[in-house]
């Protein structure tokens, strides 16, 4: 403020300086007129005619007379300070009081400088139109006539009325050509000494009249010149260059938050000129707010600056630029000042909009990366419950049950603690069938199993174990306890009711073991449970019968031998010891594995009936294990796109012996050796056709066979797709008789179709990539795809690139390209350390997933076909 006004003097005084300068030039040049002069002439006249007027009174000597007008002059005329005549010798005829005063102090004052002097002809007393002339008086003697007094007295206030400057006038007067005397004025000039001279002059009073009021006019008028302008030159120049180099935007605001100034920078980023800022509140700029609320009291950053002299900083604004563009700043704000008074604001501009856009991106990317990777767990889950429950029940497979009942018994074993288990058959269930369809069958199983769940699922463990078989394991419950369990179980059974047909009762058998009876291994048990099941069957049904060995009939000859308790064969085929060697194979060689686990569902399946549980269990694993030597088949043959050369053949062979060696070698069980090698027999046809009687090899071998045979005609290979059911049961009867045996193709073909409808399993439901990918396969891909995601989701680059390269192996075996691809292009930008682009890793995961995605939907919807034309 202090500048501005300073600022205001020093313009106001140039203007006046100038002013004053054109003044005096143009008196110079005479465009101004003197009033001295003016004046001056004034007096002259007065004078002139004053001595006209006389020229009677001397002629006649009329002093007195002349005395008296003198005097009246001097009385009117203030200026006028005396008067008298004087002759030529001197002599003063006439004078008013002080004139001799007045004329000598003229004589010895400066009269001469402030009077121009000139000769002047005289007034002619002859002759009435003389000139006269202002003259300087010469020094005379003075004669003094009798009347005027000689000496008289000045008083106080005449000696102040003649302070200050006295000027005298002189008229000469003659007559008839000759000079007679003079006529004498003496007059005062208001102003005396130096200034008064000066003040006295017309100019010099124009002159400091313009310069006093003229610098105070000018002063008020530059005032509110600069006040206008103080908006934008409270910045000086040199400061506001400075700013506009800085690479961010800028504004300056006052105390009110209105811009002072706006940078380069700032304006050309969102196109605004500099003068639609000025004064403008710089709340009121277009910014965009994140909110739907209009009302909402949105502090902006340089309120609190200014309010509370508080810095604040990296606060997000958006600003719509001229061109409609929203862009993005870091907002940083900061008191202008260092006292406490508000001043106003500086704040800075830092245009994140790529920044901002960038995150923006990778949040959203984020998001639907969890997305995904939540309907993957869900699907993985979905195809997990697919993998281990059975589809009609809901309840475990008999391999999922194994796998987890194997550990568990070790476990209660080793601690001695109890676990029973009971064995659950439908009594007369083939008549249910027989009289209200398969549809009604299915209902029922559903209504049991459901029983079942809900009585044991939570803290026991439910198998379907057989067509209406199931099992139940009880953890920490003695034979008392599972009896007791068994009942209630067996009741329950008996008030199931079913909406149609209404008068339909079902009743069930059940037999329960304990641990204590000597059982090692899961199947042993289960085969004493199934031994009391069958004593309860036997015994009119609808009963629960427990084991005891001092019971005969619970031993009796229908039922296997004591000895079956502790089977030797049996405890050497520990069932995670099988589980282990197909996981085995299914990193080498998914498909292979999957294939495996289809052909012993269908051997359990068909064997039902046909041999007892003890040998359903050895068909089983024998399935499961029949291609095991493909572990050791070379990559190059096992995975060979193409159609193999006879050497490759010769090597793809090999793989039955290599099976045999692994199974010899990790299971002491001849039977199972036995089966495995009558199957490879039986697969060689010219050994079967040179050496073997089919009806002479195992029968759970020709079963294994056949169901081998069957799985490969109807399942998606890579190199075709699988064939309908009804092709697969043509081929093998054709082969009836010859490979297969006649029989055995009939009992396959009525088990198989009794569970499954016509072309069911066979149609290719397949799509994409998931074409020829197990189940098995596709759910351990989804789930190392949902730890991938995990890693994602937690940026932790080390294990995205650790479960990446795993993730391109598992894919590899499968031949899954895309996701190879896809993985190996997240393991080598997860590599990347330091300078890892998440974005670009971000699109990679998704693309992973949505791979992933399409290869659970297929085997979901495969699954849902297949229960659908089960279900119809
Ligand atoms: P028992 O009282 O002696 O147990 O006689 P059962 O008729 O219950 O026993 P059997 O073993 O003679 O018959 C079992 C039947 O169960 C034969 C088979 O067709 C049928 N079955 C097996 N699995 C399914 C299935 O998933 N759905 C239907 N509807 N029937 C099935
Ligand atoms: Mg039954
Ligand atoms: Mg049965």
């Amino acid at each position: 403020m202090f500048q501005a006004v300073f600022a205001s003097l020093r313009l106001a005084f140039a203007l006046v300086c100038v002013g004053l300068g054109l003044i005096l030039g143009a008196q110079w040049l005479g465009f101004i007129p003197d009033s001295r002069l003016a004046e001056e002439t004034a007096r002259r006249k007065f004078c002139e005619t004053v001595a006209i007027a006389s020229i009677d009174d001397i002629r006649q000597h009329r002093w007195s007379k002349l005395n008296t007008t003198l005097e009246a002059l001097v009385r009117q005329n203030d200026a006028l300070l005396s008067g008298g005549l004087r002759t030529e010798s001197g002599t003063l005829q006439a004078a008013t009081r002080h004139h001799r005063l007045c004329w000598k102090r003229t004589a010895t004052a400066a009269a001469p400088k402030d009077v121009n002097v000139a000769k002047s002809p005289p007034v002619d007393a002859t002759a009435h139109d003389s000139v006269l002339f202002l003259s300087d008086a010469p020094e005379t003697t003075e004669v003094v006539p009798s009347w005027v007094e000689p000496s008289e007295p000045v008083s106080r206030d005449a000696t102040a009325e003649l302070d200050g400057e006295i000027i005298r006038l002189d008229i000469p007067i003659t007559v008839q050509d000759r000079t007679w005397g003079t006529l004498e004025f003496t007059f005062k000039t208001n102003a005396t000494g130096l200034f008064g001279n000066l003040l006295d002059q017309g100019i010099l009073r124009l002159l400091i009249f313009f310069a006093v009021i003229g610098m105070g006019s000018y002063s008020f008028l530059m005032m509110r010149i600069l006040g206008v302008f103080s908006k934008t030159q409270v910045v000086p120049e040199r400061v506001r260059q400075a700013l506009d180099t800085l690479a961010e935007g800028l504004l300056v605001l006052d105390k009110d938050g209105k811009i002072i100034l706006a940078n380069d920078n700032f304006l050309s980023t969102n196109g605004f000129e500099p003068e639609e800022l000025q004064k403008r509140l710089a709340a009121d700029l277009p910014w965009v707010f994140n909110t739907d609320d209009k009302d909402a009291d949105i502090e902006l950053p340089w309120t609190e600056a200014i309010s509370q002299r508080k810095s604040v900083v990296g606060e997000i604004l958006r600003l719509t630029g001229r061109d409609g563009v929203h862009r993005v700043f870091s907002v940083n704000a900061g008191p202008i000042g260092e006292d406490e008074t508000r001043k106003g604001a500086l704040v800075t501009f830092q245009d994140v909009t790529h920044v901002e856009k960038h995150r923006l991106e990778l949040e959203n990317m984020l998001s639907m990366l969890r997305l995904s990777k939540d309907e993957i767990q869900k699907k993985n889950q979905e195809l997990e419950i697919l993998a281990t429950r059975d589809a009609l029940t809901g309840c475990l497979n008999r391999r999922a049950f194994f796998e987890r009942m194997e550990t568990m018994l070790v476990d209660y074993r080793s601690a001695g603690r109890p676990l029973s288990c009971f064995m659950v058959d439908i009594d007369h269930f083939k008549s249910v069938n027989d009289t209200y369809g398969h549809h009604t069958g299915d209902d029922v199983l559903r209504k049991v199993s459901k029983v079942l769940r809900d009585l044991h699922e939570e803290n026991q463990v439910v198998c379907r174990y057989g067509g209406e078989e199931f099992c139940v394991m009880l953890p920490g419950h003695d034979l008392d306890e599972a009896m007791e369990q068994s009942e209630r179980t067996r009741l329950a059974i008996m008030n199931i009711r079913l909406d149609d047909p209404e008068s339909l009762r079902l009743t069930a058998s059940l037999g329960v073991s304990e641990l204590q009876f000597g059982a090692t291994d899961v199947q042993s048990l289960i085969n004493q449970a199934d031994n009391c099941l069958y004593v309860a069957k036997r015994g009119g049904r609808n009963q629960s019968v427990p084991f005891d060995p001092d019971r005969v009939d619970v031993l009796g000859e229908e039922a296997p031998q004591p000895d079956d308790v502790a089977d030797p064969d049996l405890v050497s085929l520990p069932f995670h010891a099988v589980t282990a060697l197909v996981s085995a194979l299914a990193y080498r060689d998914p498909s292979t594995a999957e294939h495996s686990r289809r052909v012993a569902n269908l051997c359990v399946q068909a064997a039902d009936g046909l041999v007892c549980q003890r040998d359903i269990y050895v068909l089983e694993i024998a399935a499961l294990l029949h291609d095991i030597g493909k572990i050791g088949v070379p990559d190059d043959v096992l995975h060979k796109p193409g159609p193999l050369t006879d050497d490759e053949w010769k090597i793809m062979r090999r793989h039955n012996t290599i099976g045999l060696d692994m199974v010899a070698g990790t299971f002491h069980c001849p039977e199972l050796e036995r089966i495995i090698r009558a199957h490879h027999a039986i697969s060689d046809r010219g050994e079967v056709a040179h050496h073997l009687k089919l009806d002479e090899l195992p029968i759970e071998a020709r079963i294994l066979t056949i169901a081998d045979t069957y799985d490969s005609i109807v399942s998606d290979h890579a190199y075709r797709r699988g064939r309908p059911h009804s092709f697969a049961a043509i081929e093998l009867r054709r082969c009836a008789g010859k490979q297969f045996d006649a029989q055995l193709v009939k009992h396959f073909l009525t088990k198989i179709e009794a569970d499954v409808k016509e072309s069911s399993l066979g149609v290719p439901t397949s799509t994409g990539i998931a074409f020829a990918v197990p189940k098995q396969t596709a759910l351990k891909i989804g789930q190392q795809i949902e730890r991938i995601a995990e890693a994602m989701d937690a940026q932790n680059v080390t294990d995205l690139r650790d479960l990446a390269r795993d993730l391109s192996v598992i894919a590899d075996a499968s031949y899954l390209t895309p996701i190879v691809d896809s993985a190996k292009q997240i393991e080598e930008a997860a590599s990347r350390g330091e300078t890892v682009e998440w974005i670009t890793l971000l699109r990679q995961t998704q693309k992973l997933l949505d791979l992933c995605r399409a290869t659970q939907n297929a085997h979901l919807i495969e699954i849902e076909q297949e229960e659908t034309l089960f279900f119809n």
